[in-house]
């Protein structure tokens, strides 16, 4: 049995710190708080689960088993944290091979996953607010759909101590410790240290700047998240499919926008109004946020609420 430090406790962290502890260590984690830490990546209301990830297999298997895993924890947990609403990535040209889109389908289809090509006006009249002239074609991934991440890591965190975890919540890891045969201990902001085995650094976005060797190979990034209010709800939820095909919330009236590369694709909105806020919000996340320290660009996620 070892005594192993997880440094943060985002989901990262603290899934690695209960699942050390199931296999016998002795777990002790660190993280600055407060719990969940609004900061953190895992911090959100909602985050995508999918598994189209083009032609990549690796992604694919991973994201298959996460699934099945988000059920799990439904069932374990007697809550609902994963909601199976389906996820659509869409197109305004036809699909060709090469594209993420195009790949996806086909590996998915291969697969044996339940996945659906909305090529056809037909199919679009299921989803009454895109306009199916506009939106050419797109694949719809039915068991795909959005885990509540915040409230995830907040109820792990609960487990954590319940299993006997050492929490030090409160304090901040500043550096390794290390000796010729390895890492012996961490030391804290304040100059205390904590003796260790091992040490697990799962400091997501602040990683760069808390182990300044891995800037060579690792660079904090961001996406802006716009939460776009509609003002025709109903249009956003269709009856042939369970719930909202956008990442519907809780509430199940907003359609929640990613916007993955920047500036760039609006992964799923039909509105002019979101690309404008793209490439305005796109600035202020990454440019003006990003001035005013260096980690907390990890908090660039540039969450909006805006109504169209
Ligand atoms: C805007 C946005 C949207 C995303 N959307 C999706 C999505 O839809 N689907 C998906 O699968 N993934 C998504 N991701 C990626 C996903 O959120 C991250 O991969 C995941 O949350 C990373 O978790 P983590 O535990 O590694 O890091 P984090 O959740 O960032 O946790 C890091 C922890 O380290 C702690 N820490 C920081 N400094 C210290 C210190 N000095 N000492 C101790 N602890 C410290 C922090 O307090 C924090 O709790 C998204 C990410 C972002 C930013």
């Amino acid at each position: 049995m070892s005594r192993i430090i997880v440094v943060g406790a985002g989901i990262n962290g603290v899934t690695a710190a209960i699942e050390l502890k199931k296999r016998g260590h002795n777990v002790v984690l660190v993280d600055p708080g407060p719990l969940p830490h609004p900061f953190a990546a895992s911090t959100d209301i909602s985050k995508a689960v999918r598994a189209a990830y083009g032609a990549d297999e690796d992604y694919t298997d991973l994201a298959t088993r996460s699934i099945e895993l988000w059920r799990k924890w439904n069932q374990e947990f007697g809550t609902q944290f994963y909601h199976e609403v389906g996820v659509m990535f869409v197109r305004r040209r036809e699909l060709k091979p090469g594209d993420f889109e195009h790949e996806s389908f086909k590996t998915l289809k291969r697969r044996g996953h339940k996945v659906e090509r909305m090529n056809s006006a037909r199919l679009w009249k299921r989803f009454p607010a895109w306009n199916p002239e506009l939106y050419r074609d797109g694949v719809l991934e039915l068991e795909a759909g959005y885990a509540e991440s915040g409230r995830v890591v907040a109820t792990l965190i609960e487990r954590a101590k319940s299993l006997d975890i050492e929490l030090r919540e409160g304090v901040r890891f500043s550096q390794l410790h290390e000796e010729d045969y390895g890492v012996s201990e961490i030391a804290l902001d304040g100059g205390k240290r904590i003796a260790g085995d091992f040490v697990v650094m799962a400091v997501g976005a602040w990683t760069p700047y808390l182990l300044p060797f891995t800037k060579k190979f690792f660079r904090a990034s961001g996406q802006p998240v716009f939460h776009l209010k509609p003002r025709q709800p109903e249009l956003f939820a269709p009856t042939e499919i369970s719930g909202a095909r956008c990442y519907s919330r809780r509430r199940k009236e907003f359609a929640r926008v990613s916007i993955i590369h920047v500036p760039g694709a609006v992964q799923c909105a039909d509105c002019l109004l979101a690309r404008l806020h793209v490439l305005r919000y796109a600035r202020w996340a990454f440019l003006d946020r990003a001035r005013s320290g260096a980690p907390r660009i990890n908090n660039c996620c540039g969450r909006l609420w805006a109504w169209v």
